[in-house]
């Protein structure tokens, strides 16, 4: 085994989707909708697969099919309002996985730090250290409301001063990740204003994770980094089809940011991946097409989507609090995280192990009540894992969370 793989060997996903496989009635783990993708996605798709373009079957451009690239770039330069050159500030790859990937495998040197804003998804840690470099986390602190309201991922903020004091000579990078899995945190202009500060004056990279870059309630914006001053020549911007489209199983995703950086992601793409599904991706260029032309209508899947989502927030935030969890309502993404403290005398204790409460809860939920869930620990470097462990993670991009029997589970625990 190569050194480098040393204590990354355990994946919370394949651990936790195996457990909601066994035992789940109503899988609210893992993130990702259990509705269908829109029709005129599947529909392009089918276009695409018997629509008499053999050619859809073979390689196309390695850093991204020319109609998706270009696509990409003119949404992007509506976005950020700038200019974009399709085959220098677009690249496409394998998921949003992957172009994380390329970003860590390009971008960090043996020796580097990288800033992680915790509670993290997950993958940052292990590409960080497979690259050589090292994570330094500074937490996103709870900061609970005084008036009795339920708490919202707002409150939820960095402190400024121990953010500023993680920026050293030796940082090469921050990973933002807004809107925020798994709090559903959507950064202020603000918040954002602070980070990208830090970043120019020490002539730091900035990854933005912006997967859930649609997913914003209550009539949010969200800000993009590279939009901010100084920000655009040092940040790469990741983006994925499977949850902008409902379609995770797709794997398609992108990096947009200068060519300065990208060109260093196309080496690592073009050397391990090569390219991403043609007719994914041709598909995937249609239904940006659709929305670029309806781009803020109501009949866009930019503007729908979200509101769907909201409803469901909603209805999940009740369900919750009316069993004792106390949910945090997000501001964005499809996740919702909910305090569990209440539920100690539910669980049975397991002598001697080192395993933190909010793991054994939600392998004692799945197992007892047939909910998956994710533990929030989960989503915290090894060292703080202990400070976080009255928290689990649900996804409500779900239509089967109406099957939870929560009037029952309430009635049981009085
Ligand atoms: N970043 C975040 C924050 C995620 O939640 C996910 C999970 N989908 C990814 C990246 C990976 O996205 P993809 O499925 O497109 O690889
Ligand atoms: N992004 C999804 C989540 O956070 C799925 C991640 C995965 O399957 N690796 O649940």
């Amino acid at each position: 085994q190569a050194r480098r793989l040393e204590g990354i060997d355990k994946n919370i996903w394949v651990e936790f989707v195996k457990l909601a496989a066994t035992y789940s009635k109503v899988n609210l783990g893992q993130g990702f909708p259990d509705f269908p993708a829109p029709d005129f996605l599947t529909e392009a798709f089918s276009r695409a697969l018997s629509g008499g373009n053999h050619m859809l079957h073979q390689y196309t451009r390695a850093f991204g099919h020319p109609p998706l690239v270009k696509v990409l770039a003119q949404l992007f330069e509506k976005l950020l309002g700038r200019d974009l050159d399709p085959m220098t500030n677009v690249m496409v790859t394998v998921g949003a996985y992957q172009a994380l990937f390329c970003c860590f495998q390009a971008l960090v040197d043996e020796g580097d730090e990288v800033i992680i804003i915790e509670p993290f998804f997950d993958c940052y840690e292990p590409m960080v250290k497979m690259a050589g470099g090292t994570p330094v986390y500074v937490p996103l602190r709870p900061n609970p409301p005084k008036d009795g309201r339920l708490m919202s991922s707002a409150d939820w903020q960095l402190d400024p001063a121990e953010l500023a004091s993680k920026f050293s000579e030796r940082t090469k990078a921050i990973v933002l990740n807004s809107p925020n899995n798994p709090l559903g945190k959507v950064f202020s202009r603000g918040e954002l204003g602070l980070i990208a500060e830090l970043c120019v004056k020490h002539d730091v990279l900035c990854i933005s994770d912006e997967v859930y870059e649609w997913l914003v309630y209550d009539g949010k914006q969200n800000i993009r980094i590279a939009s901010l001053q100084g920000m655009w020549d040092r940040t790469v911007i990741i983006g994925s089809a499977g949850k902008t489209f409902s379609a995770t199983g797709w794997k398609v995703g992108w990096a947009v940011g200068p060519d300065r950086l990208l060109q260093h992601l196309r080496t690592v793409h073009q050397n391990s991946v090569y390219h991403c599904a043609t007719i994914a991706q041709e598909a995937v260029a249609q239904g940006f097409q659709r929305e670029l032309t309806l781009y803020g209508k109501p009949e866009s899947y930019f503007v729908q989507l979200p509101k769907e989502l909201q409803q469901k927030r909603d209805w999940l935030v009740q369900s919750l609090d009316s069993v004792g969890m106390k949910p945090i309502i997000p501001e964005g993404t499809y996740f919702l995280v909910a305090d569990i403290s209440q539920f100690k005398s539910d669980v049975p204790d397991v002598p001697n192990s080192d395993e933190p409460y909010d793991s054994r809860f939600a392998k004692w939920m799945v197992k007892n009540k047939g909910l998956a869930a994710i533990p929030l620990s989960a989503f915290y470097s090894e060292a703080h894992k202990n400070n976080y462990t009255n928290f689990i993670r649900f996804c409500f991009a779900k239509v089967e969370d109406r099957k939870v029997d929560w009037r029952r589970w309430k009635q049981e625990r009085k």
